[in-house]
């Protein structure tokens, strides 16, 4: 596994974590296609947050299951908990310092008819 620091653009917000980005995931639900997200895979337990906690704002919506984490100054989206599997957090592959997010391939996933909204 490899170690990847990551910021929101302001730079409040600040995290690292551990992992083996081999594929990232774009998502199809209203959300992720409203803030054209595409993310890696993260284990809960392997990511810290390192600064700006406290600015990190909290959005729930559908089933209210998944958290999906934005700073409150720049607005942008780090990452979130899924809906799926509380284990795993999704990423916000652009966020990511040292990753070429073109050059990872990208599975498309299916968040829409999972959802209600
Ligand atoms: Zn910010």
């Amino acid at each position: 596994m490899q170690e990847y620091l990551g910021a929101c653009h302001c730079g409040t917000v600040t995290f690292s974590f551990e992992a083996d980005i081999n594929e990232l995931v774009r998502c199809a639900c209203s959300l992720c296609t409203k803030r054209n997200a595409v993310m890696a895979t993260v284990e809960r337990r392997r990511l810290r947050v390192l600064s700006g906690e406290e600015a990190l704002s909290l959005y729930q919506w559908n089933t209210g299951m998944a958290k999906h984490y934005f700073c409150s100054h720049c607005g942008i989206y780090t990452f979130h908990q899924r809906r799926t599997d509380e284990r795993y957090f999704s990423v916000n592959a652009f966020c990511v310092d040292g990753i070429d997010a073109t050059k990872i391939p990208v599975r498309q996933v299916d968040g829409k008819s999972r959802s209600t909204v």
